[in-house]
């Protein structure tokens, strides 16, 4: 393995005593990403004012950033960008592919898609009418479900609830050859594990970077479009800075050149330069490193919790290839243990109605961590100390 992960652990700013499991929901904060911003407030803001838009580079940021991410999910230099968040990349991409495949009126998903994907797809088929209709099958139907009625196949690889991992590589072999285009969403994917779009045939896919990427709160989405789709794919959302020409105010839309006319409107270029900066922890990652070590630290801690707990069931797949970078476990009162974890200083959290979830990332995460964590969970099953009112009151956000 030559990915130093102790190196890569001492990058991140995180609270002491505190064991994060949650880098799945919000990724935690990069050493390099407070300086960044320091510089991108006062030195370009600041100082630059307007200006910055040719002389820092901020306009051209959605697209070079873009490639960076393109690296970490083996897309071609050019196929990604960057802007607005994951539910509207979601939308953009779906609706392109409707478009490119015209006759058909089937949307396919899966029950154990993210909702907001889902809502995404249920407002463009009310926007589109037509006879235009979201079907949704059990994940593991999915395969049995494409067929030639299906103009779309909309799938998030893996289940933000359960871990499980859809087989990317099969499944759009499938679509392919029943003539439908596959839209994916690497929300836990990208920066979870290698991502293969180019090797794979990829038509389009769309991630956040706040999660495994580790951009902070509101950090830009991405979307990619395969080459070979770049020119047919007409963008729904025809803002300006997708326009070949934005600066010529043309009162006629014209997509730009590329992955660019899925740009909308001005980038958020704060947002940009901390995921810029947190990018720079990737730099010396290898993702094959990553992903072997993230199973093992997985396997540790479903041995540990199994062995420890035997009220929590895995909700998780034991094979490693049908799983994601998350550990899942099921228990009625998943909720409140969740909060008497996180009082304990172990961060995860809880998906409705009853996942406690735990992402495990090898960037800053070790042995000692998992072992800690696993401790702590069985301390409180055995001791029930999560039966208390105050952990049951639930908060806004879970
Ligand atoms: C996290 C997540 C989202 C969130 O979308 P935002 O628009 O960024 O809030 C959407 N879809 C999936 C699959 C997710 O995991």
């Amino acid at each position: 393995m030559s990915t130093d992960f102790a190196a890569t652990k001492r990058q991140f700013l995180l609270p002491q005593g505190v064991i994060y499991l949650d880098g799945n929901s919000l990724g935690p904060l990069p050493r390099g990403v407070e300086q960044r911003l320091q510089t991108t407030v006062t030195a370009e803001w600041g100082r630059m004012l307007i200006r910055g838009w040719n002389a820092a580079g901020w306009m051209e940021m959605p697209a070079r950033v873009g490639n960076r991410i393109a690296r970490l999910v083996g897309a071609e230099p050019g196929s990604v960008v960057m802007g607005d968040t994951l539910s509207i990349k979601v939308y953009q991409a779906l609706a392109s592919a409707v478009e490119m495949n015209p006759g058909r009126r089937v949307i396919l998903s899966d029950t154990g898609n993210f909702p907001s994907d889902l809502y995404m797809a249920d407002g463009l088929v009310r926007t589109l009418g037509q006879g235009y209709a979201l079907r949704t099958v059990a994940p593991e139907a999915v395969e049995e479900a494409i067929d030639g009625t299906v103009a779309v196949l909309m799938l998030t690889e893996v289940d933000y609830r359960t871990g499980r991992r859809h087989d990317m590589a099969r499944l759009i072999r499938k679509a392919h050859a029943h003539g439908a285009l596959v839209v994916w969403d690497l929300a836990h994917s990208a920066g979870a594990f290698p991502v293969h779009l180019a090797r794979d045939g990829a038509d389009f896919a769309v991630g956040c970077s706040y999660k495994y990427l580790n951009s902070g709160p509101g950090g830009p989405a991405f979307i990619y479009v395969a080459p070979r789709h770049q020119d047919a794919a007409r963008p729904a959302l025809s803002g300006w800075l997708g326009h070949a020409a934005p600066f010529a105010f043309d009162l006629d839309y014209r997509p730009g050149q590329g992955i660019e006319r899925m740009r909308v409107g001005t980038p958020p270029i704060l947002q940009l330069a901390a995921l810029d900066a947190a990018l720079d922890v990737w730099d010396a990652v290898d993702l094959n490193d990553l992903r072997a070590r993230a199973l093992a630290l997985q396997d540790r801690f479903i041995a540990a919790v199994e062995a420890a707990c035997p009220a929590l069931t895995l909700a998780t797949p034991r094979d490693h290839e049908s799983r994601g970078s998350q550990v899942s476990f099921r228990h009625p009162e998943g909720y409140a243990i969740m909060q008497a974890l996180i009082a304990e200083g172990v961060i995860g959290d809880f998906r409705a109605p009853d996942i406690l979830r735990f992402g495990v990332t090898p960037l800053y995460i070790d042995e000692a961590d998992i072992d800690r964590a696993a401790a702590i969970l069985a301390a409180i099953m055995a001791k029930g100390t999560w039966d208390r009112p105050e952990f049951k009151t639930r908060a806004g956000v879970t």
